[in-house]
């Protein structure tokens, strides 16, 4: 979407909708808040997203392993993660108009309005954003669906759907990295559908009550660690090649600004350029107690400048959390930090671990705790630390689908204005990737020829068949779908076996025989 060509929400979703992109869910019986479906363009544009994510993070690297865990997990992981105590937002209600909202959000739902009222109660900061009426007092409301496994309704039944992806593989840590040939530093993926009971889901997919993530725990060593066996930890201040393959001498800052950077390259892979987003660094009191930094990388919405995805650096908190809880020991053994430990001689040692207590005092943390981990991590043990990008599915849909979104002004030869709309998707995520049409429809020739190169494309990838209309209105329904290319065959075509290509963002036309089209298509498609 183009700066001074901007959509607002409702004509991107009135796309959506008329385009099959998206649909209200359960809509027959009135909606349901804060749950939205996919429809045939837009399920094949979730895919895309889904499989570029799993293609950059997963398949693409050789120091990722994926899991696939269920939705509904132990209660107690709830508790361990501090979801169950803390995963809440405060709520407010309107003594009034009994609407319940949240009260973070009051500004902005009243910036939202069109009709804004005034306080009924005069001089009051703290009133009604729909009505003008009295709120009560906030309250904390957890945002977890809960839910009751097996026939008895009761406490000891409960569970709860995921609000995120990530618990899950801090529960199967061990597993995974017992069966799956990898040592940290490496991380594990999940994607998949995440719930939560948001007081006010709104603008429109960006924050549903049922929604998908993509999350990466990607495990390294504490610095303490690292410094053991390299003697130092390099650091942002030392300047690091983060193009460069990764290096085990890295700190976990530089860890961190390396999943920054991985982040925006996927970005840019899947059609959002780099200037269309910002990276926001959370300030140090905005910072969990457990983070060490968090970056949100946020995108200018219709709506206003939101947070797509985080990128966190969350020490040893999650590991050890679950170790806590469940009893069953999170660490790994490191055999090159034992090596490198045997060769510290006892007055090394001991320097080392005056050292790390000196830090981790200096941080709030207890001695006695800093020398016993030090003990270990000379056995070539420890709980390792985690860098989390954390992204949405359903957001990076709505931001890819904001940034397409063109009205383009055309004017004809005969100086005819016209309006194109068009999704200038990247050809990754588009849903379509090439539409084929018969130039005349009843040309059994042609019609056979075009048959016989979209059964050999649709073995490779989406495609679509068109014989409706004229060809121009043809070529725009697909600019709508965003598909990239299309193919026309002609009697030129039945002659020498070349057809013509329609570029969707230039518009112009190339013949091209079918082996020319694949190498073209396949390039665009590759990572
Ligand atoms: P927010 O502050 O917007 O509620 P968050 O900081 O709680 O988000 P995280 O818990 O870090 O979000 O979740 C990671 C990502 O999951 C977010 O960056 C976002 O892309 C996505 N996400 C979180 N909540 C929702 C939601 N209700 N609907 C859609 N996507 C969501």
């Amino acid at each position: 979407m183009s700066e001074e060509n901007k959509s607002s929400l409702d004509q991107l979703s009135a796309l959506c909708k008329r385009r099959g992109f998206i649909y209200h869910s359960s809509e027959i019986y009135g909606g349901m808040p804060g749950f939205w479906d996919y429809g045939p363009l837009g399920s094949e544009l979730k895919k895309n997203v889904k499989e570029a994510w799993w293609q950059f993070t997963v398949r693409g690297r050789e120091d990722v392993a994926g899991l696939d865990a269920t939705i509904i997990m132990h209660p107690k992981i709830w508790k361990a993660s501090g979801h169950l105590d803390t995963f809440a937002d405060p709520m407010t209600m309107c003594k009034e108009c009994k609407k319940l909202m949240r009260s973070d959000q009051i500004k902005d739902i009243y910036e939202d309005q069109k009709k804004k009222p005034q306080p009924k109660i005069a001089g009051s900061d703290f009133f009604c954003p729909y009505c003008g009426g009295e709120l009560t007092e906030p309250k904390p409301f957890n945002l977890m669906f809960k839910t009751v496994v097996g026939p008895i309704e009761d406490a000891a039944n409960t569970a709860y759907l995921r609000p995120e992806t990530a618990q899950a593989i801090f529960a199967q840590f061990q597993n995974v990295t017992s069966t799956s040939r990898q040592s940290v530093p490496y991380g594990i993926a999940q994607m998949g559908k995440s719930f939560r009971n948001e007081v006010t889901p709104r603008n429109y997919i960006f924050r549903s009550r049922e929604f998908e993530q993509m999350e990466l725990e990607f495990f390294i060593r504490p610095d303490e660690a690292v410094e053991i066996m390299y003697g130092k930890v390099v650091t942002l201040a030392d300047n690091p090649n983060l193009d460069g393959p990764v290096q085990d001498d890295w700190g976990w800052e530089v860890w961190h600004k390396y999943w920054v950077e991985q982040r925006k390259k996927f970005l840019n892979a899947v059609g959002l350029p780099t200037e269309r987003f910002v990276e926001y660094w959370q300030k140090p009191d905005e910072l969990a107690h457990y983070a060490r930094a968090c970056v949100d990388i946020e995108y200018d919405f219709p709506f206003g400048r939101q947070e797509l995805e985080g990128i966190a650096a969350r020490s040893d908190f999650d590991l050890s959390q679950h170790q806590k809880h469940s009893g069953q020991s999170q660490m790994v053994f490191d055999d090159p930090l034992k090596q490198a430990a045997k060769k510290m001689d006892d007055a090394a040692k001991k320097a080392f671990v005056e050292k790390v207590q000196a830090d981790w005092v200096s941080r709030g943390k207890d001695a006695l705790e800093a020398e016993k981990f030090c003990l270990a991590l000379f056995e070539g043990k420890y709980v390792p630390h985690v860098i989390e990008p954390s992204a949405g599915v359903d957001r990076l849909m709505l931001a890819l689908l904001c940034e397409a979104y063109e009205e383009e002004k055309l004017v004809d030869e005969k100086g005819k204005e016209d309006i194109r709309t068009v999704l200038r998707f990247s050809p990754k995520v588009a849903p379509i990737k090439v539409a084929i049409f018969p130039l005349i429809k009843k040309d059994e020739a042609q019609d056979k020829l075009a048959r016989e190169i979209f059964t050999k494309l649709q073995k490779k990838v989406n495609v679509m068949w068109d014989v409706s209309g004229a060809i121009g209105r043809r070529y725009r329904r697909q600019d709508e779908a965003g598909t990239p290319w299309c193919i026309t065959v002609d009697q030129q075509s039945v002659e020498d076996g070349t057809f013509t290509v329609r570029e969707r963002d230039s518009m112009e036309q190339k013949r091209m025989t079918y082996s020319q089209f694949l190498e073209m298509m396949y390039d665009a498609l590759e990572f």
